[in-house]
């Protein structure tokens, strides 16, 4: 039987990937501190061939028995979670990738590390491709996880080009869908929060800057065919429909049929102003695209429902 260990696993994009895993058959271990996952989003997949650890991987990590894939995930995500916890999302991004690349060298285990368009900081081409190398403030707030993910890739390389380890690296654009939190502060469970409660939609800055929005299993297709490739060089995987956030508040509004009004508040330090995927590698390599639009992802979105805290 196949074995991944999935690092981050009862966080948002993890669940979803042992979920994936399980239903492909494959044992899967999740190591997880809990800093931003819970519980709660594993606890339909627990099963014989699922193990939960609770584990912090900037600790080093023993497993016995075979591992064939290690997903690295493990990372504060979300801007308020990264400028809450910052020492600690340098430490998980240097020691937790170091762990979890040993970890892969020792059991000869492909690995595939969960990177991000914030490599590219506020990207002065557009739409950013594979082969931009980005442009980041080291020390602004958000540095804190641009550099540690930059980091974590050239650690990753480092280990293939010198150790041979079997690495991939996925360069993840925004994605959402069910069982993100309802307060995890990222622009659609908070404005699907917002709508729900009849709360202003807060919409930081005008509103002009952009995202690309990729519903949770289009990418966790791409993860998949990422990691069974040959291709070691990082890849973009997302959705290449643009959108500006205030259009992202406003499908928000329409879709909840919401009486929220949109008020506008300070743009946050650093906040790109664009962004959207080059898919064009994927597609060549992977024969990969995403296949559920915005509206259709939220709608899923919405109907899985948790967007509401209950206490
Ligand atoms: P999330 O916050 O829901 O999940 C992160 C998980 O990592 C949580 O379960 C958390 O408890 C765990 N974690 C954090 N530090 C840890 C540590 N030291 N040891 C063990 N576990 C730890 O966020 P997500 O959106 O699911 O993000 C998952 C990964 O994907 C992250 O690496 C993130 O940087 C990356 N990513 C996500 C997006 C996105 O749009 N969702 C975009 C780009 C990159
Ligand atoms: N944003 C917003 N209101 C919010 C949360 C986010 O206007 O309540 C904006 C944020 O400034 C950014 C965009 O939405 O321009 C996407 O933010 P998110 O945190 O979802 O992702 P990231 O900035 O990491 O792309």
């Amino acid at each position: 039987m196949t074995t991944s260990l999935v690092s981050g696993g009862a966080g948002f994009l993890g669940s979803h990937l042992c979920e994936r895993l399980l239903s492909e058959g494959h044992r899967v271990i999740c190591a997880d501190n809990l800093d931003t996952g819970t519980l709660e989003n594993i606890e339909h997949i627990r099963s014989e061939n699922f193990e939960f650890l609770q584990h912090d991987v900037t600790e080093h990590l023993e497993l016995d028995g075979t591992v064939d894939y290690v997903f690295h995930l493990a990372s504060p995500a979300s801007p308020i979670d990264y400028l809450r916890l910052p020492l600690h999302t340098l430490k998980v991004g240097s020691y937790g990738t170091h762990n979890m690349l040993g970890l892969a060298k020792k059991h000869r285990a492909r690995f595939l590390l969960a990177s991000t368009s914030e490599v590219y900081g506020d990207p002065q081409v557009h739409p950013q491709s594979e082969t931009y190398w980005g442009h980041v403030n080291p020390i602004g707030p958000r540095g804190v996880y641009d550099e540690a993910k930059r980091y974590a890739e050239a650690l990753t390389m480092a280990y293939h080009r010198q150790q041979g380890v079997d690495t991939h690296i996925v360069r993840i654009f925004n994605t959402y869908g069910p069982r993100m939190r309802p307060h995890d502060g990222r622009a659609v469970p908070t404005f699907m929060r917002q709508a729900l409660e009849s709360k202003p939609i807060t919409v930081f800055g005008d509103g002009s800057q952009t995202r690309s929005f990729c519903y949770v299993s289009d990418l966790i297709e791409g993860f998949l065919r990422l990691v069974n490739s040959d291709m070691h060089e990082p890849v973009n995987i997302g959705n290449p429909g643009e959108f500006t956030i205030l259009e992202l508040a406003e499908a928000v509004i329409r879709l909840t049929g919401s009486s929220s009004e949109i008020v506008h508040e300070a743009l946050p330090q650093d906040d790109p102003q664009v962004r959207q995927p080059d898919i064009t590698l994927a597609r060549e390599l992977l024969d990969w695209e995403p296949e559920v639009e915005l509206e259709e992802g939220l709608t899923r979105t919405l109907s899985y429902g948790g967007l509401v805290p209950t206490s």
